[in-house]
């Protein structure tokens, strides 16, 4: 990531570390400082807190980061496994003490568990001795442990901050959300976050968008993370379950269950949050399309045949995360098409993409409709081809309408 954010002119100041900070209508003062130096003061356009659980940027801002301590204690370890069950699989055990997962990582495994009781070890990392006697205990095959690289215990917080935006200083990633590690979330909420206010402060910054834009990232992004602890906080009190008759229930149904594939499905799409969906939170136009689109969505990684030649790509390597980009689904001409919208989309704001879908597959062909897609490959608008101005009218709107 430091190599490809170097590739387009962006260095990483290690060991930097914010001290402190104002705003005012114009911009932010960051009082920076580096390792054993003083603070210096560095003025920019708008600031986002990635600072982590403990940010300084939302104490600074006063904003509360409202939630609980959860109950359950866990540990966690980096270790190596050796036993005769697949290294390319996650592996569940459960048992009346909690529940132990172990999954292979590229080297080596993880392996996380959950301590019944507080542990009087807790203010010390487990050693490879406690680790061993907890897997001997909760695995139910030969299983030995060796080569901790590290390990930890811990207790959950399931928090949020009160707000995500304000005036020009914004919170992302672990700074706005912390939340229980089920459902391995915590990653994928914060790129996302990331993802969804990147493009729009980007636009904001070349002034080819109104400030309001970053308004959306509030409101966008607000439901899901709190609908995000709300499921990490359900999924914990499942693998937690202490009643012998509900674990008794839960051990004998959910292995069934998480077999089946449309299970499967919506765990894949949920834990990747890219079923993740904006509609009804502000930035689109209400329109649902013949194949059961709507705006806000974000859009599949359709096969399509562009300009009606070649073999088919995918419509993510026609995206252009700089821009939006506007798919014309149709059998006309590209050049007729340019030629209709130059005059009222700037390329520079919009890449022109001319597709047919290929026949097969679950979007009718035949039906010709424009796609106005958000650099994050959401859906902001669409329509059918003979409303192409729409798209255009949309953007000049300030992205409504
Ligand atoms: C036990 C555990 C298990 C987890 N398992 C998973 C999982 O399986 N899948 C998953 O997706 N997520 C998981 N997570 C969550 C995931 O690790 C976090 O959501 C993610 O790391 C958050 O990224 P972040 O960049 O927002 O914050 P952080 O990773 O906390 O990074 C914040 C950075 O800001 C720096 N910083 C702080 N203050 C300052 C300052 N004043 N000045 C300059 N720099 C500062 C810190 O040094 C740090 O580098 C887990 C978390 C825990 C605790």
């Amino acid at each position: 990531m430091t190599e490809a954010l170097a590739g387009l002119g962006v260095h990483v100041e290690r060991g930097v570390e914010l001290m402190s900070f104002d705003q005012d209508a114009e911009g932010v003062t960051a009082y920076l400082c580096e390792p054993s130096g003083t603070p210096q003061a560095a003025r920019f356009a708008y600031m986002i807190g990635c600072d982590g659980a403990h940010s300084i940027t939302r104490h600074g801002l006063g904003l509360g980061f409202t939630g609980r301590t959860l109950q359950q204690n866990f540990v966690l370890a980096d270790l190596d496994v050796d036993w005769a069950l697949s290294d390319d699989e996650f592996h569940i055990f459960t048992s009346p003490e909690g529940l132990m997962a172990i999954f292979p990582m590229r080297h080596g495994h993880r392996l996380i568990a959950e301590v019944p009781a507080p542990s009087r070890d807790s203010a010390s990392d487990p050693t490879l001795a406690q680790l061993r006697e907890l897997a001997g205990q909760r695995v139910a095959t030969a299983i030995s442990v060796a080569n901790v690289r590290w390990s930890s215990f811990f207790r959950l917080n399931s928090r949020l901050a009160t707000r995500l935006q304000t005036g020009r200083i914004f919170l992302a990633g672990d700074s706005a959300h912390i939340h229980s590690p089920a459902g391995a979330q915590g990653m994928n909420t914060g790129i996302q976050d990331a993802l969804n206010l990147g493009w729009k402060l980007a636009l904001v910054l070349a002034g080819q968008a109104p400030t309001d834009l970053l308004k959306t990232y509030e409101s966008e992004r607000y439901a899901v993370e709190r609908a995000v602890l709300r499921n990490t906080e359900v999924l914990t009190r499942i693998v937690s379950l202490r009643a012998p008759i509900l674990r008794f229930a839960r051990d004998l149904v959910a292995p069934r269950i998480a077999r089946m594939d449309f299970v499967q499905t919506a765990a894949r799409e949920t834990i990747s949050e890219i079923a993740v969906s904006y509609r009804r939170r502000g930035l689109h136009a209400k329109i649902r399309d013949a194949n059961g689109l709507v705006a806000g969505d974000r859009l599949p990684d359709l096969a399509i045949e562009v300009d009606g030649n070649g073999p088919a790509r995918r419509l993510y390597s026609e995206l252009d995360p700089t821009r939006f980009t506007l798919l014309v689904l149709t059998s006309e001409d590209a050049s007729s098409i340019d030629a209709e919208i130059t005059p009222m989309l700037s390329r520079q704001i919009a890449k022109l993409v001319v597709a047919q879908l290929p026949d097969s597959g679950p979007h009718r062909s035949h039906d010709e409709w424009f796609y106005l897609v958000r650099p994050d490959a959401y859906l902001a608008v669409h329509g059918p081809r003979s409303r192409i101005a729409q798209a255009a009218t949309w953007i000049e709107l300030g992205f409504s309408g």
